[in-house]
């Protein structure tokens, strides 16, 4: 099922790159960030060519809940402790800047796109958490920012405490980005052009898609996931984390205000314009993109369940999941690729908060580009190198990688071809082999060797949305072995088997 955002509005198509053109900035992927970065180059009359391999704004961006927000959990005492109160303090200001800079270009562009302001909270219903709420507010209070501790707020069941951040905002992400899109030359965009390579060929680079190429000075890698593996290593830094979302019609009045819960399983609460009604977004079911277990068929249900427990008319109307990037440290990667790729760029890592952090980073970007300094640049340095912060998260991604490589591949696979369900799938003992296999129906029945296309990890089937997951750095295939998300770049190895 799309989700509200793609089936609520349609965006112009655009053709596909053919021949060899050539430009002063060519921006790979057109999600928020390519599209905030090509609207920001475009108002300062530099020229750009936007490469998208899908359907502009159909992947991530196209299924997140799209709170506008510098609130990003409890987030700023954990960056006062690691990294200072001057770091938290730009960081908090640029995603501040971020709201009202996204304020100000929908209000002087016109922008139709159900923008409306709102407070944003942090809420506990359990004891424990309400010091770390009371603390949270201490700290960003003495960053400068009016924060609130609240013992009430505006949800429908009983809160312990919530951290409020007054004037944030909310919209509809896909309304907001095909407006910015509409004031781009139409013929700088192009739709089904995947970039396959970027080469450095005298004082340019070249970006190569599967027909054609691009030969500019700059080149920003906007595809969520960064494409180029060596230099950068970014899949060495990151991991992805899923998160589900049901958009209901709830049949009454809903509440002020955007939530977030501070206790796991992390729950959070929107509403959207629908019409002349509201729909009430719930997202939740958070796991580690791969983490594909038994109970992954109970993702939506959860939170439709909880729902239904809070509004019993409520009428489900739509449901979507998508994956964000979270780096080692919780710190989006924004600036250059890698010291070995000057004048190439790269945004990702936003840890589900990519609404602001897209236009963070197109700005840092494109002050880059203008050679114009940037007061925020230093803390989003993406060849940083900094001790990690986030041991428990290494030592998880090492681990997995080393079984996967290794263990997996030397361990039979646990069930028989027999034994498989029809509209199931998994790794399979077939004939001796191991294979990925989904059965969808008696006669149609799909192999593909079970190892990720990019670093060979072993892949688990994900029977919610009928897809190979990578558990090490988040690909997935559907089950004919096309790749949908990066890292990986190719498709499986499909396995033709006769019964
Ligand atoms: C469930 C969920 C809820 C979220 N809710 C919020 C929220 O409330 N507020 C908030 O601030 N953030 C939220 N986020 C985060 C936010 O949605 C993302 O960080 C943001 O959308 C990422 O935008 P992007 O442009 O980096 O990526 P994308 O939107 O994925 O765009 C990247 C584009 O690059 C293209 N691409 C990839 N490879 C290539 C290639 N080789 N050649 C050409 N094109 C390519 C892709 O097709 C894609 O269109 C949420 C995330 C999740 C998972």
């Amino acid at each position: 099922m799309n989700s509200y955002w793609l089936e609520s509005t349609n965006t112009k198509d655009y053709s596909k790159l053919d021949n060899d053109i050539e430009t002063e900035v060519s921006i790979v992927g057109a999600g928020m960030v390519g599209v905030t970065l090509a609207y920001l180059l475009h108002q300062q009359g530099i020229k750009f060519v936007l490469l998208e391999k899908d359907k502009v704004l159909s992947s991530t961006t196209a299924n997140t809940t799209a709170k506008i927000t510098s609130q990003h959990g409890l987030f700023y005492s954990y960056l006062i402790q690691n990294f200072g109160k001057e770091f938290a303090q730009k960081y908090l200001y640029s995603h501040e800047n971020a709201i009202s800079s996204i304020e100000y270009i929908i209000k002087s562009q016109n922008i139709d796109c159900d923008f409306e302001k709102q407070d944003a909270y942090v809420y506990t219903c359990s004891e424990e958490k309400v010091q770390e709420i009371v603390t949270e507010t201490e700290m960003v209070k003495a960053l400068g920012f009016q924060a609130e501790f609240c013992n009430e707020v505006d949800l429908p069941f009983k809160t312990l405490g919530a951290i409020k951040f007054p004037n944030q905002a909310q919209f509809h992400p896909i309304k907001y980005a095909k407006g910015l899109l509409e004031k781009l030359p139409a013929d700088c965009i192009y739709e089904n052009s995947k970039v396959v390579d970027v080469k450095k060929e005298g004082q340019h680079y070249k970006t190569y898609t599967e027909n054609g190429s691009v030969k500019s000075k700059y080149v920003a890698i906007t595809t969520h996931y960064p494409i180029i593996d060596f230099p950068g290593v970014y899949f060495m830094k990151m991991y992805q984390d899923r998160s589900y979302v049901v958009a209901a019609d709830i049949k009454r009045d809903l509440f002020q205000g955007m939530y977030i819960s501070a206790e796991e399983p992390v729950t959070s609460f929107r509403t959207a314009k629908y019409g002349d009604k509201r729909l009430l977004l719930v997202s939740g079911s958070k796991h580690k993109s791969g983490d594909n277990n038994s109970k992954l068929d109970d993702n939506y249900k959860n939170i439709e369940n909880y729902i239904k427990m809070l509004y019993s008319k409520a009428n489900i109307l739509y449901r979507w999941n998508t994956q964000d990037c979270i780096t080692l440290d919780k710190v989006p990667y924004i600036g250059e690729y890698s010291k070995l790729m000057p004048n190439v760029f790269v945004a990702t890592g936003f840890k589900k908060w990519g609404m602001t952090t897209s236009y963070v980073a197109a700005k840092i970007i494109s002050d880059k580009i203008l050679g114009v300094d940037s007061v925020y640049e230093d803390i989003y340095s993406s060849t940083r190198v900094e001790p990690i912060k986030n041991i428990k998260e290494i030592g998880n991604m090492l681990k997995q990688t080393a079984h996967s490589l290794v263990l997996n591949k030397i361990t039979p696979p646990i069930i028989k071809y027999e034994d498989l369900k029809i509209g199931t799938g998994g790794v399979v003992n077939y004939k001796g082999m191991k294979l990925g296999i989904y059965k969808k129906s008696e006669d149609e029945v799909y192999a593909v060797k079970p190892y990720c296309a990019h670093l060979g990890c072993e892949l688990s089937w994900n029977n919610l949305e009928k897809t190979w997951d990578c558990p090490c750095h988040g690909s997935r295939y559907d089950y004919e072995g096309n790749l949908l998300n990066e890292p990986s770049k190719k498709n499986l190895e499909k396995v033709k088997i006769e019964e």
